[in-house]
């Protein structure tokens, strides 16, 4: 069968990156979380104290920071790599996803991570979930997906996830994050989040997983029929 390109978009803790592995492995196509990129050069700023308000030095510490997607047999998942050290769960916390989205709306770094993510793209049969993936980075995507939830849903669902791995976690915090980071990722100057024109929506405030699954499985079968012609 055909082999597509499937964006998914949307706001932070939506389930994008839930159903791009879910769909990847039913395809049988490779899953690329595009936000790990952004977190893994966060930590890089982070760690070596690098002031994200100047251009020079932001461009300077890019030309040392290598990234990495290496697959993980244990999880059977890609792991984030940064200069060698898988930094995968390190790029989950919350110090990392403070700041993330400051560091995601400088131009250096956006040129950064997309011509990497165009790259990986050069083959079909990928999905990739981001902010910007269908509007910027795969324009010419058969299928693109923007995500939506609600609100509140989202944030317990990222409460849920990460209370797992941290009981000192409150619930405001996950809250006042998330919508710091849709604020910032909505209305940054370049490549803001938005909803491609052809980006079908998928709200997934009421949907269970096998629900939203079956929907778009039979989105991608609609697509790859309608680009076979
Ligand atoms: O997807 P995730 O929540 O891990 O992304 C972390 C952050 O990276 C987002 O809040 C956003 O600021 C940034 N991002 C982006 N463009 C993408 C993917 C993520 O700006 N394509």
């Amino acid at each position: 069968m055909k082999k597509i390109i499937i964006t998914i978009d949307g706001y932070s803790s939506c389930g994008k990156s839930t159903l791009a592995k879910q769909l990847a492995k039913k395809l049988d196509y490779i899953y690329i979380d595009s936000g790990a990129m952004y977190r893994a050069v966060t930590l890089y700023f982070i760690r070596h104290d690098i002031n994200w308000k100047d251009e020079a030095e932001v461009k300077k510490a890019l030309a040392d920071v290598h990234l990495e997607f290496v697959y993980n047999p244990a999880t059977a998942q890609a792991d984030m790599h940064l200069n060698d050290e898988n930094v995968e769960h390190l790029i989950r916390e919350m110090l990392v996803a403070e700041k993330v989205s400051e560091v995601a709306a400088i131009g250096a770094v956006r040129h950064f991570a997309v011509s990497q993510q165009q790259k990986m793209g050069n083959r079909k049969g990928i999905v990739m979930d981001g902010r910007d993936i269908g509007t910027v980075v795969f324009p010419q995507a058969e299928l693109k997906i923007f995500m939506t939830a609600d609100p509140a849903v989202r944030v317990e669902r990222r409460f849920k996830e990460l209370y797992e791995k941290n009981q000192n976690i409150t619930i405001h915090e996950v809250k006042e994050n998330l919508e710091l980071r849709d604020y910032i990722d909505a209305n940054r100057e370049i490549s803001p989040l938005r909803r491609a024109d052809d980006a079908i929506i998928l709200d997934n405030s009421q949907l269970t997983m096998d629900e939203q699954l079956g929907l778009v499985l039979q989105w991608v079968e609609d697509a790859i029929m309608e680009h076979s012609s």
